[in-house]
């Protein structure tokens, strides 16, 4: 699995990357934490970074796109991984499209994570608080002043990047104001619904049977609808849709409880506006969200 997490910082995107590379056994490749230890180990790009960070601006393309690039090759990277912090611009999407092309792999969603920007700057105290408490070094550029400039950084350079993949039919939204596990489920509940990971089998599969039947007839609308959303929105829709309704079938064979709490999830709320959540409704979201954003 290759996803994207996007979302102005605070909205939470370290938090659940960590949570879902122990889900799925990828990696978090997040340029923050690698151009941190740069600056800890005082390498070239760490020496040439720090000043930049600790005053909230944007570390150059060139230097971000070679320390993804490099890490991209490594074999732990090959399973998967969440990109946390990378692409922040335009051309940094761009040269990943590129890296990705050359590689021959694709992503497979990118999820971006919406706050109330009024919020992020308690987050950000709280962490800090936080993290003093544990006896943690506290970041140089968490600090009202510098946060304010990386919110502009963000709105600037990286907020484009809701509308690049969109446009791309690959962006996914997830209310960020949720509680941290609602938005673990939520941002589960969508990868399931596109077909990027296989529903997890619950050890409980006692009385399987019948609502297994009620899973699969519980499925097959939520999968129909999400053919005919994809119905003339080109290759990638239909193919996310052809691959929701995946697990439905997929239901009747093993009859485990949890494919019942599955297919409801096709039938379910996908992101932060609206609450429904089939694979039909993720992609008239990820479209209606590109349409509005259009307009805008
Ligand atoms: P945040 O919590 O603000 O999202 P990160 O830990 O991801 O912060 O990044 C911290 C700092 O590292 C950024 O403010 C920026 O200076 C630099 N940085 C991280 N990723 C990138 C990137 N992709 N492009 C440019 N600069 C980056």
């Amino acid at each position: 699995m290759r996803l994207i997490l996007l979302g102005p910082p605070g909205s939470g995107k370290g938090t659940q990357a960590q949570r879902l590379i122990h889900r799925y056994g990828i990696v978090q490749l997040s340029t923050g934490e690698m151009l941190r230890a740069a600056v800890a180990a005082q390498t070239p790009v760490g020496i040439k970074a720090q000043g930049i960070m600790a005053s909230g601006g944007l570390v150059p393309d060139d230097i971000v796109i070679g320390i993804i690039s490099d890490r991209l090759d490594q074999p732990d990277a090959a399973k998967g991984f969440i990109l946390d912090g990378f692409p922040r611009t335009v051309p940094q999407a761009e040269a990943l499209d590129e890296l990705l092309k050359k590689r021959h792999i694709e992503l497979d969603a990118v999820i971006e994570l919406r706050v109330n920007e009024s919020a992020l700057l308690q987050r950000v105290e709280t962490r800090v608080a936080e993290m003093r408490s544990r006896g943690e070094e506290v970041r140089v550029d968490d600090t009202p002043e510098v946060l304010t400039k990386r919110l502009a950084s963000y709105r600037a350079l990286t907020e484009p990047l809701i509308h690049y993949y969109s446009d791309r039919r690959k962006l996914l939204t997830v209310d960020g104001m949720m509680t941290i596990e609602h938005v673990t489920e939520e941002i589960n509940r969508i990868l399931e619904a596109i077909g990027a990971v296989e529903k997890k089998t619950p050890k409980t599969a006692g009385k399987a049977r019948k609502p297994a039947k009620r899973a699969a007839k519980a499925a097959k609308p939520a999968a129909r609808k999400a053919s005919k959303s994809a119905r003339g929105t080109g290759g990638a829709a239909k193919k996310t849709a052809k691959r929701a309704s995946k697990p439905a079938g997929k239901a009747r064979k093993p009859a485990p409880k949890g494919v019942k709490k599955g297919a409801r999830t096709l039938s379910r709320k996908a992101s932060a506006g609206s609450r429904k959540n089939s694979a039909g409704r993720v992609r008239k979201l990820a479209k209606k969200v590109t349409k509005k954003r259009a307009k805008a």
